[in-house]
């Protein structure tokens, strides 16, 4: 708006934005910093703005990239020496569509490489630093976004989740940070990590902000064979969007007849609403301080009439196995295309063609990487398949329904993202069982396929910060981030 007025230019939205990226130098967020394309950008758009042309919604709106995008602007390194020097020559779906509207991007930021990790701290580039404590983790995979959102370098910042890579992050640095729908926002031209989980979304510091991101990333995309239809496309969304009791109950938005799936409008959001809390996650497991936030949360919405339901959900705690046979199996899959043939990097030590292939797939992937491979191609393998694969295949139906029927008993679930706020850096890097530990409320999500709202919720006694994740039925997105507004507190 500032810019349409002409009180503002976009050159100087992306000239600050730069400034503040080279100020934080030291916090490792950027792997990539685009002054000369950015800036070219802010110029063609300030030049329609003068010509009186429309510019976009997002006009001179600075944004961050994660470093898994393709984009015509920079190197997709994944922040994995494997892909280093790949430059594409097509834009994601999603980053053409945020462009369209007159968005910025200043720079590619870091994450653990191909995103498999909680800490970015498993980057080839090394750590992102915590934006409230540098001594701590910025969360992960997609820390360096979050961090750039935080330390308000940017307005908003891509991400992806394919296990809590979003979410996570955005509350180890006090922002919001959505994993959608499955499939609400193309994957095309993503770095592929486990197909049939893998997210696109945003950290933003506001829910208005990642609505209105939202609404312009989402969409079906002919690239994407499991995209899914617009995401203001009220008639689009299936029964589940208005499903649960108070959407049944509440009263419905003027002039829409009942039973037809209902927009978040203002009316929506402000009905009673029954609220889930997991019994389950009430234990040591989760750290205290977290604790006592979401005890805090439920006050704040009982004082706003809400309703809080316990819930017993004993599948959850088999997700985190589930999700650690599952995920990489089709990370083996989807990595096994880095050959040293086809991008980036290739090993110079190699005089046949398998010793290109080995040498460079053992110097260019990371150790987490690895490990994923292998453990992907075991549970694959012919002896194990059905011991592991297809067990695990099965346990995710069984966690598909369970949520399915605790839906049937609320509206929403809120629950902590992790079991702990920032660790300290170093902290399980060398241990990565404890760091899968972290992603123990959050992959359930992804196994399930419904959208979780990561959303601030106050400071640990150390000064850390603490978040919670709305989660709902599949495609009720538009209405977690709705319903997020009425969890704002000035103290978060
Ligand atoms: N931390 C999880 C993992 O390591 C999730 C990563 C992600 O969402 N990309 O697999």
């Amino acid at each position: 708006m500032k810019i349409a007025n002409k009180t503002v230019t976009a050159t100087r939205l992306v000239k600050d934005a730069l400034e503040k990226a080279k100020h934080f130098a030291d916090y490792n967020i950027f792997t990539f910093i685009d002054e000369e394309g950015a800036l070219k950008r802010a110029a063609e758009i300030d030049a329609k703005i003068a010509r009186g042309e429309n510019a976009g919604r997002l006009a001179g709106v600075p944004y961050a990239l994660k470093d898994n995008f393709l984009s015509r602007r920079g190197d997709t390194t994944a922040s994995a020496h494997i892909l280093e020097g790949t430059a594409s020559p097509i834009d994601a779906t999603a980053v053409a569509k945020l462009e369209a509207e007159g968005a910025i991007m200043i720079g590619r930021t870091n994450l653990d490489a191909f995103a498999h990790g909680s800490s970015t701290e498993n980057s080839y580039f090394g750590p992102t630093l915590n934006a409230y404590d540098k001594t701590r983790v910025a969360g992960g995979s997609s820390g360096g976004s979050a961090v750039a959102v935080a330390l308000d370098i940017v307005e908003f910042a891509t991400g992806t989740d394919t296990g809590g890579s979003i979410r996570q992050p955005a509350s180890f640095n006090g922002i919001y940070g959505i994993k959608p729908t499955y499939g609400t926002i193309s994957r095309y031209g993503v770095v592929a990590m486990a197909s049939s989980l893998d997210c696109v979304g945003f950290f933003a510091k506001s829910p208005e902000d990642l609505d209105l991101v939202m609404s312009i990333a989402a969409g079906q995309d002919p690239k994407d064979m499991t995209s899914l239809p617009d995401y203001y496309d009220d008639d689009a969304y299936g029964d589940d969007a208005s499903a649960g009791p108070a959407a049944a109950s509440s009263p419905t938005v003027a002039g829409v007849p009942a039973g037809v799936p209902q927009a978040a409008s203002p009316a929506d959001a402000k009905a009673a609403k029954k609220i889930g809390i997991i019994k389950d996650f009430d234990n040591d497991v989760v750290n205290a301080e977290i604790r006592e936030a979401l005890r805090k949360k439920c006050k704040l919405l009982e004082s706003k009439g809400h309703e809080i339901v316990e819930l017993e959900m004993p599948t959850l705690k088999y997700a985190l196995a589930v999700y650690y046979i599952i995920q990489p199996a089709e990370v083996a899959s989807n990595l096994s295309r880095y050959d040293g043939i086809r991008y980036g990097f290739r090993s110079e030590n190699s005089q046949d063609l398998d010793s290109v292939y080995k040498n460079t797939r053992d110097e260019g992937f990371m150790p987490e990487n690895k490990r994923r491979i292998m453990i992907g191609n075991f549970v694959l393998s012919s002896g194990f398949y059905d011991a592991y694969f297809l067990k695990a295949a099965k346990a995710r139906t069984m966690i598909i329904n369970e949520y399915a029927a605790a839906f049937d008993k609320c509206d929403f679930i809120l629950t902590p993202v992790s079991p702990n706020y920032a660790f300290k850096l170093g902290e399980k890097v060398n241990d990565p069982v404890a760091m899968y530990l972290e992603d123990l409320m959050s992959v359930s999500l992804n196994l399930a396929g419904i959208p979780g709202l990561a959303i601030p919720a106050g400071e640990a006694k150390d000064g850390n910060k603490l978040g919670l994740q709305l989660v709902g039925p599949r495609r009720s997105d538009k209405n977690l981030i709705a319903f997020a507004k009425e969890l704002q507190d000035e103290n978060d």
